[in-house]
């Protein structure tokens, strides 16, 4: 089979040797005779699992001990609601700086049990900037915002430092790049943009923050019900787990974060490179917006979608399909993402640069 260069916004590609090891954990789970999906999540096999996936994490990102590490299910999604109520206080608000699609479905959710206020919006441009110019109020119990918006291709390059304590939906970008925990009081990704695969939901949090909010939390949204029982308090997906624990040896071993932001850098450079010296692309991200993880352009004659989109099945070039949402294209280059399959793709817009443009 030839290889395929996968651009897909999610769920994402991972390493050849994270497949490898994974697959064969479900035939014979280390030389047990057994599968890892037919053992006790109680097993020490599996309990060893766990341990190193949460010390990775807090290696890789440098996570200080006063936070706490869970792996749990749901999807980022259902980390909109459980964020919102483990972070609700005195004013049972939280305010949210909507930069995209998935920053407007988390700012629902906190209104099903206090109020949502929107700080900024970059909705008046079908979200192609991070709103900079806004100031916070103390009516507000936390911040929450969106590191990187996933389908319009803008990320956020500083975060807020203020005093009032900052969620973060991280799902597109987490270890892509280098970032201080301590500036947050909640993060929570889902795995399957640049962890693993879908079905586990990394979550990290302050720990002085759990069993503090002031709504009454159902046991399973609760923070502090997983954090008392180590991430084990329902039976937890234990392949998404054991998958992202390889993916994370893979990055601590190539050289953690330092390197691959380095990668992920010169990957999104290349591309942005062509767009912007090339009169038949056009980027959709304002500039100093722009995403290292997803680059979204379109075709600035419509008319060669076609012929582009021909050039790219025969390079096989799979995913660059842009959302409904911006239209055009979108190549998703996760920390897996080899530097030669995003040239290959640049090739190709050259190519059709110099027949068409
Ligand atoms: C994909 C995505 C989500 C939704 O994740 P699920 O795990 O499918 O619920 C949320 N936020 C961002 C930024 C995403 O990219």
């Amino acid at each position: 089979m030839s290889k395929v260069h996968n651009f897909s916004a999610g769920p994402c590609i991972l390493p050849n040797e994270v497949f490898e090891k994974s697959a064969e954990s479900i035939l014979n789970f280390n030389e047990s005779g057994l599968s890892l999906i037919e053992i006790s999540h109680r097993s020490a096999d599996f309990v060893a699992v766990m341990e190193e996936a949460i010390q990775l994490v807090r290696e890789v990102l440098n996570v200080p001990d006063s936070y706490e590490v869970l792996f749990l299910q749901g999807g980022a999604s259902l980390g909109f609601l459980t964020a919102a109520y483990n972070l609700m206080g005195a004013h049972k608000t939280g305010g949210y700086l909507v930069t995209g699609a998935w920053a407007k479905k988390a700012a629902k959710e906190a209104s099903f049990m206090g109020n949502s206020i929107t700080i900024a919006s970059s909705e008046d441009k079908n979200f192609n900037y991070i709103p900079k110019d806004y100031t916070l109020k103390n009516n507000i119990d936390y911040f929450h915002v969106t590191s990187n918006n996933t389908i319009f291709g803008t990320q956020i390059k500083n975060f807020y430092t203020g005093e009032i304590p900052l969620a973060c939906d991280m799902s597109s970008d987490i270890f892509s790049r280098k970032i201080n925990i301590e500036d947050f009081d909640l993060i929570y990704a889902g795995a399957q943009k640049n962890m693993g695969p879908a079905g586990t939901t990394l979550y990290i949090c302050k720990k002085e923050i759990l069993g503090k909010s002031s709504v009454p939390i159902p046991t399973m949204l609760d923070l502090k019900t997983h954090s008392d029982k180590d991430s084990m308090f329902n039976t937890p997906p234990v392949f998404p787990i054991y998958a992202s624990m390889l993916n994370l040896r893979w990055l601590k071993k190539i050289g953690g974060l330092s390197y691959i932001e380095e990668q992920n850098e010169k990957k999104s450079e290349l591309i942005y490179h062509q767009i912007d010296n090339s009169s038949l692309f056009l980027g959709t991200a304002n500039k100093e917006d722009r995403s290292s993880m997803n680059v979204t352009f379109t075709l600035t004659n419509e008319a060669l979608n076609e012929t582009f989109n021909k050039m790219l099945v025969e390079a096989n070039i799979n995913g660059l399909k842009g959302h409904r949402s911006v239209g055009g294209f979108r190549a998703s280059m996760y920390n897996a993402m080899p530097f030669e399959s995003v040239s290959i793709l640049v090739d190709i817009m050259k190519e059709l640069e110099n027949k068409k443009g």
